[in-house]
């Protein structure tokens, strides 16, 4: 199946640095690593530098109708908002046929999941938690059209105006994931970014990593 990953725009504000702290960095190689488990079963994917590069809305649009993916996966770190400017995006993405199917995942979504699924019909599910495992299962889902309701870590819409979900067990092996894929951008940074663990052994009431 082909797959595009896309980081959107993030916009900026210096009143709200401190409400996401640090989870650009926590995030930073969830994109990367979903791609990587993709492409290990089989599937042909594709990252869309949105924030890195710089992109407008428009040239996002560009590059999405030229991969035309069956899926398109977009990793929502925070947006404030400028959401609606997002889901207009996802909205005429799937009108004009660009992609058949769309998925969110990343910190924002699997903590706002609701409001992401009743506010953005274009939405087809929510990856809640660590996205690979989930994402791959999805991805094998549509690729056979299977139904994604039983897909634990997926957040859906329960078709009497609620939503069902059911949260996926924490990857217990982390080294049985493949290493991340890096895009040129990337290494435009003046830092690479590696994760040697995942979670945290303190329980700070204020803090993203442990709902997580
Ligand atoms: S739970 Fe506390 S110690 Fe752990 S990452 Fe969050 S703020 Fe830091």
């Amino acid at each position: 199946m082909k797959i595009i990953l896309l980081e959107h725009p993030r916009t900026f504000l210096p009143e709200r640095c401190n409400d996401i702290a640090n989870t650009p960095l926590s995030s930073c190689l969830l994109t990367g690593y979903t791609a990587a488990v993709l492409r290990s079963r089989g599937h042909e994917v594709e990252i869309i530098e949105g924030y890195l590069d710089g992109l407008s809305y428009r040239e996002m649009e560009k590059a999405v109708c030229n991969a035309a993916p069956l899926l398109l996966g977009v990793h929502i770190v925070y947006h404030w908002e400028a959401h609606r400017k997002l889901f207009r995006f996802l909205e005429k993405m799937k009108e004009s046929g660009a992609c058949h199917h769309i998925i969110v995942y990343g910190f924002c979504p699997t903590f706002a999941f609701g409001e992401i699924l009743r506010e953005c019909s274009a939405v087809d599910a929510v990856v809640i938690g660590e996205p690979e495992q989930t994402f791959g299962e999805l991805a094998d889902a549509l690729s056979q059209k299977d139904s994604l309701r039983t897909i634990a870590g997926l957040a859906c819409r329960d078709g009497a105006g609620g939503f069902a979900y059911r949260r996926r067990e924490l990857t217990a092996d982390l080294d049985g994931i493949p290493f991340p894929v890096r895009t040129e951008a990337m290494f435009c940074l003046p830092e690479v970014n590696i994760q040697g663990s995942r979670g945290c052994y303190g329980a700070c009431t204020f803090c993203h990593i442990g709902p997580f």
